[in-house]
């Protein structure tokens, strides 16, 4: 396994891999791997020849009072996950060398990105978009897997994709969990024991709402109140930042679902600790 930190030096290795007919398959990432992150190695390792694994705590999506400074880093750890995983290239630059100190060009979407953690988190999907296209750029690939857990992040880059004609498949893989139904998550060390109990509640909230679906209901008040009187009941610390029902393809805000599926989508905060999930309701 190869480790490269210069994007020109990734780059120009990319664009050889091309050149000898191998089909790319890169995961961004931004470090602290965990089964999830694993999970997305696997898909890319069966869809293509070289897989590239990016590690970069991108600092243009976090916001001044957010947490990139702790955000968690363990490189040892990352580098020999990726070389058990079969990784081929972990790219992993320097903030200095991604973004020249006068960096002025943004992309930003600007429908999917209004709502949901976009409302609360301004200028955060316009720093994952502009970061993606330049990972995309520096690594060339065939094939992007991201994970179905950031739902619309996933949705906000295929709209990039299709927007921009970039020549990618996005492959989404799905949300690894842990035993208890928490979804995996780097952020998921920031949580106390007590906190990490309650955490669980998230999940529990959401398997409600599902099983309230299945007997019928469909209005999204109704929906809405079963995720708060589950969160209250199993995570009583647990302070809502959204919970919100969406259309799954335009993202905007429903009161009932039809005929279309729909996103229950929501983020609350244990602690200080951000925690978001999400589950689709399909009629
Ligand atoms: P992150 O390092 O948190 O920026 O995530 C990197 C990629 O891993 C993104 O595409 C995430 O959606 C994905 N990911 C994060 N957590 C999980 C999980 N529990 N299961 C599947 N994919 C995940």
């Amino acid at each position: 396994m190869e480790v490269i930190r210069l994007p020109s030096k990734m780059q120009s290795w990319a664009l050889d891999q091309r050149a000898h007919g191998f089909t790319l398959a890169v995961v961004p990432t931004m470090g602290y791997l965990h089964e999830g992150h694993r999970s997305l190695m696997r898909i890319a390792r069966r869809r293509a020849g070289r897989v590239i694994v990016t590690i970069f705590v991108n600092p243009t999506q976090f916001g001044p009072n957010e947490d990139f400074e702790r955000y968690p880093r363990d490189w040892e750890r990352d580098r020999a996950i990726c070389e058990a995983e079969g990784v081929d290239v972990v790219f992993a630059p320097d903030v200095g060398d991604m973004y020249a100190p006068d960096h002025s060009v943004w992309v930003e979407e600007t429908r999917l990105s209004r709502g949901l953690c976009g409302a609360y988190r301004p200028g955060h999907f316009r720093g994952v978009a502009t970061v993606v296209l330049k990972l995309f750029h520096l690594t060339q690939p065939h094939v992007a897997v991201f994970g179905e857990k950031d739902a619309q992040q996933l949705r906000i880059i295929r709209r990039m994709v299709r927007d921009l004609n970039l020549p990618i498949e996005i492959v989404p893989g799905p949300t690894v969990r842990e035993p208890d139904g928490l979804a995996m998550s780097s952020r998921n060390a920031y949580l106390s024991p007590d906190e990490r109990r309650q955490a669980a509640g998230l999940w529990k909230a959401l398997q409600a709402v599902q099983a309230r679906f299945a007997q019928g209901e469909r209005r999204a008040a109704a929906l809405i109140e079963t995720v708060r009187m589950e969160l209250a009941r199993t995570a009583p610390s647990a302070v809502p930042q959204y919970i919100e029902l969406v259309d799954d393809e335009t993202l905007e805000p429903i009161e009932q679902i039809r005929d279309r599926p729909a996103l229950l989508a929501l983020a609350v905060f244990l602690g200080t600790t951000r925690l978001i999930d999400h589950i689709v309701l399909s009629p």
